[in-house]
């Protein structure tokens, strides 16, 4: 483990940014972690921890100590058709996902391509094509860094919640997650579920997909509607989707007679926040070498040079411009840092 000074994180963050971290150490290891958390350097020190920064807007240099997290490892344990597969926190989350499906492991598939690594999973209950990880999850292990002690924490200790766990809310910045356990089965059950799946699915002329069959058609299905961060800066959905009530819901719906919303428990309802910004007239702008995706207004992107703090004016002023019309505020889905 070597603490290195001034380090840009431009390879770090899915959004391309320059960015520099006063310190960043790499962690190998779940030990290196403990042994990081025991010690006296991060005393006094802002932290930050780190994935795979895909979820993440540098707007400054970070004055602190950026622990990357890298720890691998993948085990199994067979429970008759249950299969609890543990992962370092570092490993790739896709990785991950393919590594189930070629050993016969299944319920991941709809979770496919979803950039990042797996101890950032939980945090934000990482979700899409009707999955959410909690769907999934069995426990996890973390190290408090105020005390090097190793926990665990197991699925009612978390608090998942739409795109939200613990580890967002009190629990922010006090744990850094070394792995995870997921339970997974053998049987071959797939949820097709969401339209754009079987529409895919129907044009490939498969009837009974399996599991790796729905995994291709998510792969295919991201590839063709989302920007590629190897090719164009971005940091996937910025908003969350805003969740209202049915009050306010039925009060817009007079107003705005096209406006989707699904219905959630306790009488409220979920509004696309693509569509609230495209109403406004964002899909497609571009502001010198940062813009919102043509395709998906939910993505802002960095055509290459752009700065965090352009990205995150922009992504205000959309906030205001909603706000504005439709009297919803919009909840930025990225750590703005
Ligand atoms: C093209 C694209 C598409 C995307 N699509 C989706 C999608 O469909 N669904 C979805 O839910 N998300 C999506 N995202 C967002 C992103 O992939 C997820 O949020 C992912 O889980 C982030 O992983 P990461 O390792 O990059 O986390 P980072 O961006 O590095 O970190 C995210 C947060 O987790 C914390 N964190 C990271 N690792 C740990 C750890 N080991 N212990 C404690 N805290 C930690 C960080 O401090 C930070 O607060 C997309 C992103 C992109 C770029």
């Amino acid at each position: 483990m070597t603490i290195q000074e001034h380090v840009s994180l431009q390879p770090y963050n899915t959004f391309g940014i320059d960015a520099n971290a006063r310190y960043f150490v790499e962690i190998r290891t779940e030990e290196e972690l403990v042994a990081l958390c025991k010690g006296d350097f991060l005393k006094d020190k802002n932290l930050l921890i780190l994935g795979g920064g895909s979820n993440m807007l540098f707007t400054q240099d970070f004055d602190g100590i950026v622990i990357k997290n890298s720890i691998q490892g993948f085990d199994t344990k067979h429970a008759g058709e249950t299969i609890y597969v543990t992962a370092g926190a570092g490993m790739v989350w896709h990785e991950l996902v393919l590594k189930t499906l070629e050993n016969g492991i299944n319920g991941l598939e709809n979770l496919s391509l979803i950039p990042g690594t797996v101890g950032a999973a939980p945090v934000q209950n990482i979700g899409a094509y009707g999955v959410e990880l909690k769907d999934l999850f069995f426990e996890l292990k973390a190290i408090e860094i105020d005390s090097g002690e190793v926990k665990t924490f197991l699925h009612e200790e978390c608090a998942f919640d739409y795109r939200y766990s613990v580890f967002k809310g009190p629990l922010k910045g006090k744990y850094i997650i070394s792995s995870v356990t997921l339970k997974l089965h053998t049987s071959i059950e797939v949820n097709t579920s969401y339209g754009a799946i079987n529409s895919t699915l129907n044009e490939w002329n498969i009837a009974n997909p399996t599991p790796k069959e729905v995994s291709d058609a998510v792969i295919h299905i991201r590839q063709s509607k989302l920007p590629d961060p190897a090719k164009v800066g971005n940091a996937g959905s910025f908003f969350k989707n805003p969740v209202i009530t049915k009050k306010q819901y039925d009060l817009l719906k007079s107003e705005f007679e096209t406006i989707p919303g699904y219905p959630q428990p306790n009488n409220r309802v979920k509004v696309p926040a693509a569509w609230l910004i495209d109403q406004n007239g964002w899909k497609g702008k571009t502001l010198g070498n940062i813009g919102v995706n043509p395709k998906q207004p939910l993505v802002l992107v960095n055509y290459g040079g752009g700065k965090g703090a352009e990205l995150k004016e922009l992504a205000y002023s959309i906030l205001d411009s909603v706000k504005e019309r439709f009297g919803i505020e919009l909840e930025p889905e990225v750590n703005i840092i």
